[in-house]
């Protein structure tokens, strides 16, 4: 028979990993929570619909991403490959009532149809926040800061750098587009056949291109600096202005697009070198145009995704996870004692030890089982201990052994509470 393979670009998450995972969840829900963004999911299959309208059909993730298909009642659905568009349905669809700003944050995987490589799956993991129904750049600026803070606490903030564009408003891209335009047609011939394909549809898109003879053309390219009205200037300068007060450190990168349709103003992303090719960790901007183009009222939004496979590399290199709480073994000899270990067990458990049984076999192989299972202590229970109402606490580290009252076991074992 053949071997049961995983999906291409999928990935199982074992207990180490999954705990870098949860780490980096954990850490952005609660500082999310303290910058007022409360956690919300969305369902993890939408109408495709939902996607085709918001990323627009010339978005790589429309073009060649989606996981789409049909169901049994012939709906046709799309694995959500961001969570954007689904808070914007929601949004829309009154989920989170009428009050405005709405601040949310969400964690869970997302699914793109992608060339599986290092840092690139088919399945992956997102942490994001969205602020819905705040046109000022102080929510740029706020929405950026958490994202800031949140690679602070990972560990991780020296070692990404923060790259800032603007998108400016609609009149000033179009203007921008079109110069543009001219200068990518004037050197089409040098273009690689995916720009050449952009120029037509998504030009701006090219900007973010990394062949080699794409890069040569865009060398001299004009900037979008040079057609900001007086309003997106200003805008960019605040957004820039309020990063600076808070010791924020970016970089201007004018080559900044985002891969999205419906971005304006501010685009950023956290990058960093330790990673090989997939550099971007965590990025976002404003999208202002998003729940209009949905059919909802006029609505600007700001917010940020990051790849959490990508986040807990990084943590990783830095060596910051905490190691799960010891637990203590329970480690009974003989039947009487095996018939009450469980019970003793239990009662720590409630006690808030984390324990683990020790199931079978010699004192010596039960230690070892212990052991693997990074025990802090193992109590030790016999027939004739049980007898005397007694236990023996074996320190697994020092090897040292206390015999304890019964009664008192939860007092001795103190010192062996996660935490301490
Ligand atoms: P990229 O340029 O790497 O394709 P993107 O612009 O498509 O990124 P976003 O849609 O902005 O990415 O998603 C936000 C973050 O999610 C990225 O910065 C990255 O950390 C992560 N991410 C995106 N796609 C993947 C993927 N296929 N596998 C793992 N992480 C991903
Ligand atoms: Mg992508």
């Amino acid at each position: 028979m053949r071997k049961i393979q995983p999906v291409r670009g999928t990935h199982d998450l074992a207990a180490d990993e999954m705990r870098r995972h949860r780490h980096v969840v954990e850490c952005a829900r609660a500082l999310a929570e303290r910058y007022g963004f409360a956690e919300v999911a969305t369902p993890i299959f939408e109408f495709s619909d939902v996607f085709r309208r918001t990323l627009g059909d010339t978005s790589d993730i429309v073009t060649k991403e989606m996981y789409t298909f049909t169901d049994r009642g012939g709906s046709e659905l799309t694995l959500r490959p961001e969570n954007t568009a689904g808070v914007a349905r929601a949004l829309i669809g009154g989920t989170f009532g009428d009050r405005r700003p709405v601040k949310c944050f969400y964690a869970g995987p997302m699914f793109r149809y992608e060339r599986p490589q290092k840092g690139r799956l088919r399945q992956f993991h997102q942490i994001g926040v969205e602020l819905i129904g705040a046109p000022e750049p102080l929510a740029d600026i706020e929405v950026i800061a958490l994202g800031a803070h949140v690679l602070e606490e990972l560990g991780v903030l020296e070692r990404v750098t923060l790259e800032i564009n603007t998108l400016a408003d609609e009149p000033s891209r179009l203007a921008y587009r079109e110069a543009l335009v001219a200068h990518l047609e004037a050197h089409e011939d040098a273009l690689s056949e995916e720009s050449r394909q952009r120029l037509g549809r998504n030009p701006l898109r090219v900007l973010d291109s990394k062949d080699e003879g794409d890069r040569a053309v865009l060398a001299d390219a004009p900037l979008i600096d040079a057609h900001l009205s007086p309003e997106a200037a200003a805008f960019f300068d605040a957004v820039c202005d309020g990063l600076s007060g808070l010791g924020i450190a970016f970089a201007r990168n004018a080559r900044l697009v985002r891969g999205l349709d419906y971005y304006c103003h501010t685009a950023f992303e956290f990058v960093t070198e330790a990673l090989g090719a997939q550099g971007a960790v965590l990025a976002g901007g404003r999208y202002d145009g998003l729940v209009e183009t949905m059919g909802g009222p006029a609505t600007p939004g700001v917010g940020w995704a990051g790849g959490i496979e990508r986040l807990a590399a990084l943590v990783a290199q830095a060596g910051e996870v905490a190691a799960a709480p010891r637990p203590i073994a329970i480690v009974p000899l003989g039947a009487r004692a095996e018939a009450s270990a469980l019970r003793l067990a239990q009662r720590l458990r409630h006690a808030g030890f984390a324990v683990e049984l020790t199931y079978r076999g010699t004192l010596s192989k039960r230690l070892k089982r212990a052991d693997q299972a990074r025990a802090a202590a193992a109590v030790i229970l016999g027939d004739d201990e049980m007898e005397r109402g007694v236990a023996t606490v074996r320190d697994l580290d020092s090897g040292e052994q206390v015999e304890t009252p019964e009664a008192e076991l939860g007092a001795h074992l103190a010192r062996y509470a996660p935490g301490r």
